[in-house]
């Protein structure tokens, strides 16, 4: 059963304004990602006080389970007509696993926010899907694609529900993130789940969500270190090239 409700809320501060104001403000990062469908950061004067996985394993195995009877139907079947939908009930479930899964991850990410008295909940900006190189199945990328698509969803409910407690939901740019270790600074390799931080002078492991959280952290409050690009030994110098 719905009960439609209203609710009056006062429109939060702009976010860069609450961060002059207050510049060690509480705040939550999240990382959405595929396998793991959240990673949650909480920070309060510039300090990461706790986090919160979400994970996405079993959701992703489900869905891939009635991905794969879909497609094993679809292939007895034969071509359809073009107007004629197939194995509407299946696809009706798919939808609902989906859709449940958005509403509690949202839920939780903005329960979250509440619990660590976050005005502002920051996301990276989602680029625009790009199917996977390595060979998958029809329903695998099927997966995949609705994985990435779940993304979307679970921002657009997160906006919702926190801005009716006064939360704000900002996107930063994604660049970089997955790639350098937060800490020092230095570009590290992705490997899977696993990052690897590149820097000669010591040995760090984590993961790579974990990073993802923490540089979106970095992002939030301008201490992001981008790489330096490496100049090619041939490209001459500017002056060089004046002359
Ligand atoms: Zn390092």
């Amino acid at each position: 059963m719905h009960v439609p409700f209203e609710k009056w809320v006062d429109a939060p501060p702009k976010a860069k304004a609450q961060l002059a104001a207050n510049p060690g403000m509480p705040i939550v990062t999240v990382d959405l990602g595929v396998n793991r469908l959240a990673v949650m950061g909480a920070f309060l004067n510039d300090q990461l006080m706790t986090t919160q996985f979400i994970p996405g394993g079993t959701l992703n195995h489900q869905r891939h389970q009635w991905l794969n009877v879909i497609a094993n139907k679809r292939s007895q079947s034969g071509r359809l007509p073009a107007n004629v939908h197939d194995n509407v009930d299946l696809w009706e479930k798919v939808r609902n696993i989906d859709e449940n899964a958005v509403r509690q991850v949202a839920r939780q990410i903005v329960n979250f926010a509440i619990t660590h008295k976050a005005k502002v909940i920051v996301f990276e900006y989602l680029r625009g899907y790009k199917a996977p190189k390595e060979k998958m199945s029809k329903a695998g990328r099927k997966n995949h694609k609705r994985a990435y698509w779940l993304r979307g969803k679970i921002m657009q409910w997160v906006r919702d529900l926190a801005f009716r407690e006064g939360i704000l939901t900002v996107e930063r740019n994604p660049a970089y993130t997955s790639q350098i270790r937060p800490h020092c600074h230095t570009q590290g390799e992705r490997k899977g789940h696993h990052f690897t931080c590149q820097n000669p002078a010591h040995s760090y492991h984590t993961d790579a969500d974990f990073v993802g959280m923490m540089n979106l952290y970095r992002k939030w409050n301008g201490t992001f270190v981008y790489p330096r690009k490496k100049k090619r030994a041939d490209e001459p110098n500017p002056t060089q090239a004046m002359a």
